[in-house]
């Protein structure tokens, strides 16, 4: 008897209806002969929502209360699945983060997993039940508080209750198809992506692509957890995220239908900070990254020029989600006697797009062919960055469409023809 992990998304259980349709879906699974645990997210925009009502209430609330707060979204969505798994006579028990032993770090709304202590979800399995999992939550190690995981982890939880399970796959259900070569909201002609290796999926998550959390797929890597992301609202295979042998994307036989490019990615929320006229003496960029780490702010892209100010000076630019923009400006400002920068420039004006694919290893050419596709479109690269298997490029925002667009043409990812019009949120 297989064992395997479903996750729902928060538009698949959006009302009564919805949650019915998905007992059914699910009841199906099990009786096919599986033993099925699924990981569900608050109904509809529900975290959004008590995260409205907690600002209402409090305009900088607790980190702590917070957690308690939104993590009571996927625990009514949880409870409720479970009676309608019970009226289509399937036994069903729902358990919090916590109860299923989902073991994490004490950091409130961006905790981490440490360990799974699955007993409880193993007993109700052996009973017999489907088992329903509360997404996005667990319990802290040290403080036994209530933690959640960040915004969209539900997709993280459902991995790591299924490499701890030893479930054959998961699958992620939202409310669209699978994985795209681009948003087909910004290119008509985008292509359904049938299977894609966890690498290049990686990429597409850490560079804009929402279909996915990104620490799940880390963790589904890691694990080596094959991960079904599809439709509850089809029957339609969806995409299948896992480990693809080297043969299959680098043979000769196989490169004249193996796409150069796998997919183009954009994100839209990323801001650029340029410290302009940094002297230009060995530790200053340690200074000012330092600053920012110690503050726990992530960032990108690094571009460091001549300044255009003075000789003996640099500029240093450098991207960050725009929603650290504010604090890194001031924590920059603070430190400026020691820096002894002379100022600094912020534009939240910018978007990143990414072409990514594993076939780029093997080919020579594809970021003069990205580039050119961007010249031919008149659009400006402010910044560049690479890996082994991706181009990313930072350009005006209002240019994000046009440079998806190019690079999706450029790389022959348009079907033809036939538009596929998605008006999914993926969630
Ligand atoms: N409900 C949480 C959120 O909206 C977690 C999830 O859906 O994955 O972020
Ligand atoms: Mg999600």
């Amino acid at each position: 008897m297989g064992r395997i992990v479903q996750k729902f998304g928060g538009s698949s259980v959006a009302d009564a209806a919805s949650i019915k349709r998905v007992a059914r879906r699910i009841l199906n699974a099990k009786l096919a002969g599986n033993d099925v645990v699924v990981v569900i997210s608050a109904m509809g925009d529900t975290t959004d929502e008590l995260m409205d009502l907690a600002l209402q209430v409090s305009p900088q609330p607790k980190a702590r209360e917070l957690d308690m707060l939104l993590t009571t979204g996927e625990r009514q969505s949880a409870a409720l699945l479970a009676m309608a798994l019970s009226d289509l006579g399937a036994e069903a028990r729902s358990y919090t983060g916590s109860q299923a032993g989902v073991i994490t770090t004490g950091k409130h709304g961006d905790a981490r997993i440490i360990d799974i202590t699955p007993g409880r979800v193993e007993q109700a399995l052996d009973e017999g039940n489907v088992v329903i999992v509360a997404g996005f939550q667990g319990v802290s190690q040290t403080t036994k508080d209530v933690t959640t995981l960040g915004r969209g982890a539900s997709d993280t939880t459902a991995v790591a209750l299924a490499a701890a399970l030893g479930a054959e796959y998961v699958e992620i259900y939202s409310d669209v198809d699978g994985v795209f070569t681009a948003d087909p909201r910004i290119v008509p002609g985008a292509r359904h992506i049938p299977v894609i290796s966890y690498e290049e999926m990686l990429e597409m998550a850490a560079n804009g692509a929402k279909i996915l959390h990104l620490r799940c797929v880390e963790y589904a890597r890691r694990e080596n957890v094959p991960v079904h992301v599809r439709s509850s609202f089809s029957d339609k295979p969806g995409t299948w995220v896992k480990d693809l042998p080297a043969s299959s994307t680098d043979t000769e036989g196989s490169k004249m239908e193996q796409a150069l490019i796998t997919g183009v990615a954009h994100d839209r929320t990323e801001a650029k900070i340029t410290v302009v006229g940094v002297p230009d003496r060995p530790g200053e960029a340690a200074e000012i990254f330092d600053t920012i780490a110690r503050n726990e702010i992530n960032i990108d892209m690094i571009v460091q020029n001549v300044s255009q100010v003075a000789s003996g000076r640099t500029d240093i630019s450098f991207t960050l989600p725009s929603s650290d923009g504010r604090k890194a400006i001031e924590v920059l400002n603070a430190a400026q006697e020691q820096i002894k920068f002379e100022e600094l420039l912020y534009d939240d004006q910018i978007g990143k797009v990414s072409v990514i694919g594993v076939g780029m290893r093997s080919h020579p050419g594809v970021t003069a062919s990205f580039f050119r596709s961007l010249a031919d479109a008149d659009i400006n690269i402010d910044m560049i960055s690479t890996s082994e298997i991706r181009i990313s490029v930072v350009v005006d925002a209002d240019q994000v469409d046009a440079a998806v667009r190019a690079a999706h043409t450029a790389f022959g990812l348009d079907a033809d023809g036939e538009a596929v019009v998605y008006a999914g949120t993926g969630r």
